[in-house]
């Protein structure tokens, strides 16, 4: 059986594993597709693509921040030309949000004497100052990181309750789109997209996606809801499927893999085959990648 998982992160957005080290990961953990999808970059899909082994294939993606009456809701998106200009012109604008975001962040741990500085924050991000629009996407794992080098915070989940999180003291909001637009412009560029992590919608009051706006996005085009996500519980998984069934969308299942800041999970959750072919037929901005 075709072993499928939608969503991982590499060190090109807030994974710890370089591209072609997710591949290896992927490979070694018994998959046989792997979309990686960077939070708002396809930064690394170029490196990924040439550490196939014959056999594997890739479907290049990216994580798109959305959000919606504050709180961020997320969408896995696929095989969209990442060329065309609107898409792009609005990748480079959250990129670079997201640089000003966390120099707004260090900012503020700093006020609270927290030593963390916007060069080792860029530094473990793997970014440099001058390329903010093109570079590797900065976020707030990497902050997560400096403060706990800083020594204030034992690891990176309390870094995020204590400082960084939704509501915390040098939390800062960034730039996004909303989720309906979202899933338009992704279907513009050819791409197709799955509503990620559907009940963990960090900030929002419930924690989870509301029903209607899933509704509206499936209207617009969406093509399926991450109801298997290792954030969810059994009664989330079960409540999300039903959602998918009741839209008329595909249920896809994905690990979310971030190397060592999750623990290393990829193919903890799959998507079935069928589903996945569902959900890329309608696909015509780039093909999956094989090796
Ligand atoms: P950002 O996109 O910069 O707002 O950061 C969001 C990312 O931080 C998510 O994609 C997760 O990888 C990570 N994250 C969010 N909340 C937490 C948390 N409580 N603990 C650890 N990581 C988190
Ligand atoms: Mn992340
Ligand atoms: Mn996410
Ligand atoms: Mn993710």
């Amino acid at each position: 059986m075709t072993r499928i998982d939608l969503h991982s992160h590499s060190s090109v957005s807030d994974g710890t594993d370089t591209p072609a080290d997710v591949i290896g990961h992927a490979v070694a953990a018994g998959l046989d597709v792997l979309a990686l999808t960077d939070h708002d970059t396809v930064g690394g899909i170029g490196e990924a693509a040439e550490h196939l082994p014959p056999g594997f294939t890739l479907v290049p993606g990216m994580e798109l921040s959305c959000a919606y009456a504050g709180s961020s809701v997320h969408l896995v998106s696929y095989l969209f030309d990442p060329e065309h200009p609107v898409l792009a012109a609005e990748l480079r604008r959250i990129r670079s949000d997201r640089a000003s975001r966390a120099e707004e962040m260090v900012a503020l741990l700093r006020e609270h004497g927290v030593d963390v500085s916007m060069e080792r924050v860029l530094r473990i991000a793997g970014a440099g100052r001058d390329e903010y629009a093109d570079a590797n996407t900065i976020g707030r794992p990497h902050l997560a990181r400096a403060i706990v080098e800083a020594g204030a915070a034992r690891d990176v989940q309390d870094a995020f309750d204590r400082w960084i999180g939704s509501g915390g003291p040098a939390h800062v909001a960034r730039y996004a789109l909303d989720p309906v637009r979202a899933v338009e412009l992704v279907r513009t560029a050819g791409g197709v997209c799955s509503l990620a992590h559907p009940a963990r919608a960090e900030g929002a009051l419930t924690g989870s996606v509301p029903v209607e706006l899933a509704e509206r996005m499936a209207a617009a085009g969406l093509g399926g809801i991450e109801a298997d996500h290792p954030s969810h519980n059994r009664a989330q998984t079960k409540e999300w499927r039903g959602v998918a069934a009741d839209l008329g969308v595909v249920v896809t299942g994905s690990s979310d893999d971030h190397g060592t800041l999750t623990g290393r999970r990829l193919g903890c959750r799959t998507t079935a085959p069928e589903a996945f072919e569902r959900l890329v037929a309608p696909a015509t901005g780039a093909s999956p990648i094989s090796g």
